[in-house]
């Protein structure tokens, strides 16, 4: 397969002159700055914010690049996933004239980003074992398709997706192959970052959200070509992410050791909370789980999701999403609280 680029971008992203902002012109550390118009004394609170942010975030790519593996000119980072997410379709997609494909079950902001660019989505749902349906996949997609969705390990089922068939996709598939790894610190096969120089259609997303316990900061990780990390970069507001996030980003890089504790942590957790569950009789089934979650299919499920609600345990109802019929989705929480989770199931069990 010959990917190019320049046949899946829409034209006038091609052209894009992008906004040239004061420290995109300068790019010096030490000067006399008078030429962002910034308030040169100090932020009101007396601390120093006044400054705008690097841009391109240069330190933390220089940090994060050894920590995935891939160099730091393939690294966009964005305010959470849903940023590039947005971006990519923005810079693929004319509104009503192209395409992008979907599997659901699935993370449900690729199809609120077509919604909103008004792109029209050609949806081919997993199996019923939530795995790529790979035989109608590939019938699926028609000339004007631009980008596939692939979620893996994926929300809400949980699972990862088999990595054939997402290589089946990337050499058959002249368009951009998005594969969102939210969860992968949690699984056990290797991330598809180290794919990136084999594919160059293959886009890669991470989230500091989930293993690193970042959500509140809001930041995602978007690994892809230089070509594709330039072009977002170009239609990307000028400064997406604020110096204070920056600056807690690039310290929380030191904690990788934390971060791998962390998860270990919460899949010991995943896997006391499945065999409890496990237990109950009112859990029809426990699906299996590469990620901080757990798929569960409960005999009445809008009962069991009251109930909980009532008890003040708030878990995700996808009860009513394809293939998941009776599901809620519950996320693995402390110790304390999955006992606490245990204990309240079964008094339902009881009373029930
Ligand atoms: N991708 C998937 C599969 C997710 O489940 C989520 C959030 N739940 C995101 C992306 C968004 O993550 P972020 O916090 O980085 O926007």
């Amino acid at each position: 397969m010959t990917f190019d680029l320049t046949k899946i971008l829409r034209p006038h992203i091609l052209n894009l002159v992008p906004y040239s902002s004061a420290r995109d012109e300068y790019t010096g550390k030490e000067g006399i700055f008078l030429d962002a118009n910034e308030n040169p004394y100090q932020s009101v609170n007396g601390q120093h914010w006044n400054r705008y942010p690097d841009p391109y975030q240069w330190a933390i790519k220089e940090k994060l690049a050894p920590i995935k593996g891939v160099r730091p000119t393939q690294i966009f980072l964005g305010n959470g996933s849903d940023e590039p997410i947005d971006l990519l379709v923005r810079a693929t997609c004319t509104p009503r004239v192209d395409t992008m494909l979907l599997m659901p079950p699935t993370y449900g902001m690729y199809q609120v980003s077509a919604d909103i660019n008004d792109v029209p989505v050609i949806k081919v749902p997993l199996t019923p074992d939530f795995q790529i349906d790979i035989e109608k996949v590939l019938p699926a997609i028609v000339p004007n398709t631009k980008i596939v969705w692939i979620c893996s390990p994926n929300n809400p089922s949980g699972n990862l997706m088999q990595r054939e068939a997402i290589r089946k996709i990337l050499t058959q598939f002249q368009g951009i192959v998005v594969v969102d790894e939210a969860y992968v610190d949690f699984a056990d096969e290797p991330s598809f970052t180290q794919e990136l120089d084999n594919y160059p259609n293959l886009v890669v997303l991470q989230t500091f959200s989930k293993a690193w316990g970042l959500a509140s900061l809001r930041l995602g990780m978007c690994f892809a070509s230089e070509e594709l990390i330039k072009v977002l970069n170009k239609i990307k507001p000028p400064y997406n992410l604020s110096g204070a996030t920056q600056q807690l980003l690039l310290e929380a890089l030191d904690y990788v050791k934390a971060k791998d504790q962390l998860v270990k942590d919460i899949l010991a957790e995943r896997e006391r909370l499945r065999t409890n569950l496990a237990t109950l009789p009112l859990v029809k089934r426990i699906y299996a789980s590469d990620a901080n979650f757990l798929l569960v299919a409960f005999d009445d499920a809008s009962a069991v999701m009251q109930y909980l609600i009532d008890e003040k345990i708030i878990v995700r109802d996808r009860s009513k999403v394809i293939l998941c019929d009776g599901c809620l989705r519950i996320s693995v929480g402390t110790a304390e609280e999955n006992n606490t989770l245990i204990k309240t199931l079964k008094a339902f069990a009881v009373t029930a």
